[in-house]
């Protein structure tokens, strides 16, 4: 038999993130002391009141399909969320849940670009978009920046890969991989460049909320009628209620953009979830009081693996003013992140993602979404293992 997989599919690589956490997993399963870096997700539980909303409702028997784009009460607290956090008014019908912020990125991608079109994205990226950009049928653009700059791109790196075939500009602050946030005022000028060129910007701003050191965002789309015209912004419940395994996120776009991913949608998942939609609506609208013990408590690990990081022979972090990673440059050891992340595996048990997974093979990615003592005890390991590639 023939199973012939089509270039479509071919192309693509698993997601090598989510590889390295489950052969992590699977080592400690095995019993092996293995301390993992690589979770891409708070090691917090969901908030109790968001689970006990879920449960209510699965109790109560709302176990039906609901509409394709998201129950009407959860757009609604969408659109609450996005007026009072962001000064931003969306309608109800702007606003697509579906089963996860990765699930809305697709769907946002699926829906704007096609054949021959160019889609400029900044390295180090978040390593879905290049291949659900491959999976559309066009063509990633990548600017590459460096710890040198905090891996921000300038207005003039990004109208200079601008052509007549540029669809959409993806813009990920706070990020993963870097934890790097773009200020206000870069924000704006980075908007500036597309609202000339009219560019579309896909705004991922899953990290909102995890912000360090005083840092503040603001939505690409908050700056004038025509940023907000050209922004179509993805959220998730993923990372700030830490919810990842409930598969919700969301976009807000303009109407046309949201009516046409309504009907992607409704012929792939239909609805998320609808039980879980019932949390996702308890987590906007209830208590946020867990975010600032969350926030305390990444930045008293962030502080320490900053600084033992920058201490190891080889190896050098900026620090980060968002998320939950660091994105230490790891070159100085003389190794490239794959070499230097299988061995770091084998030969210490510690589990980091190599750089090259998000287009940067000088460094490695971890995150300190675990507990402080596994951190310590990670950072050691990492240590001497650093210090024997010296000999
Ligand atoms: C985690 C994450 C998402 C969304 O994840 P889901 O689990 O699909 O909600 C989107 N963008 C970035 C950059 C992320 O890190």
């Amino acid at each position: 038999m023939n199973y012939r997989i089509t270039n479509r599919a071919a192309s693509l690589a698993p997601s090598l993130t989510l590889a390295i956490d489950s052969k992590a997993k699977q080592m400690k399963a095995e019993g092996q002391d293995v301390v993992g870096f690589g979770a891409g997700e708070p090691d917090f539980d969901t908030p109790q009141h968001i689970k006990d909303a879920c449960a209510k409702a699965l109790a109560d028997g709302f176990t039906k399909y609901t509409p394709a784009a998201g129950i009407p009460e959860l757009r609604q607290a969408i659109a609450d969320k996005h007026k009072r956090e962001n000064g931003l008014t969306f309608k109800p019908s702007q606003i697509i849940v579906s089963c996860g912020g990765k699930h809305s990125c697709y769907n946002v991608i699926l829906a704007t670009c096609q054949e021959g079109d160019e889609v400029i994205i900044p390295a180090p990226y978040w390593l879905s978009y290049p291949e659900m950009v491959k999976l559309a049928g066009a063509k990633p653009v990548i600017i590459e920046t460096t710890d040198a700059t905090e891996f921000k791109v300038t207005p003039a790196q990004l109208r200079a890969v601008i052509t007549p075939r540029t669809r959409l500009f993806v813009l990920n602050s706070p990020s993963n991989p870097t934890g790097s946030v773009y200020t206000p005022e870069e924000t704006k000028a980075l908007g500036d460049v597309c609202v000339e060129t009219g560019v579309l910007i896909m705004s991922d701003e899953i990290y909102e909320h995890l912000l360090y050191d005083g840092a503040t965002v603001k939505s690409v789309a908050s700056f004038s009628p025509a940023h907000f015209e050209h922004t179509i912004i993805v959220h998730g419940f993923a990372k700030a209620w830490s919810m990842t395994g409930w598969r919700l996120g969301w976009c807000a776009a303009p109407e046309p953009i949201a009516k046409a991913i309504d009907a992607v949608q409704s012929h792939s998942t239909s609805n998320p979830t609808s039980f879980a939609q019932k949390g996702a609506v308890a987590a906007l609208n209830g208590p946020q009081d867990h975010l600032p013990k969350w926030l305390a408590e990444f930045a008293r690990r962030r502080t320490y693996a900053f600084t033992k990081l920058n201490a190891m022979p080889g190896v050098s972090c900026v620090n980060a003013k968002g998320a939950f990673y660091l994105f230490p440059k790891i070159s100085g050891t003389g190794l490239k992140s794959t070499e230097f992340c299988a061995k770091l595996l084998e030969t210490e048990k510690v589990a980091a993602v190599p750089g090259i997974a998000f287009g940067a093979d000088d460094y490695i990615r971890l995150s300190y979404a675990t507990s402080l003592a596994n951190i310590e005890k990670g950072l050691e390991r990492m240590e001497r293992f650093c210090r024997s590639l010296q000999r």
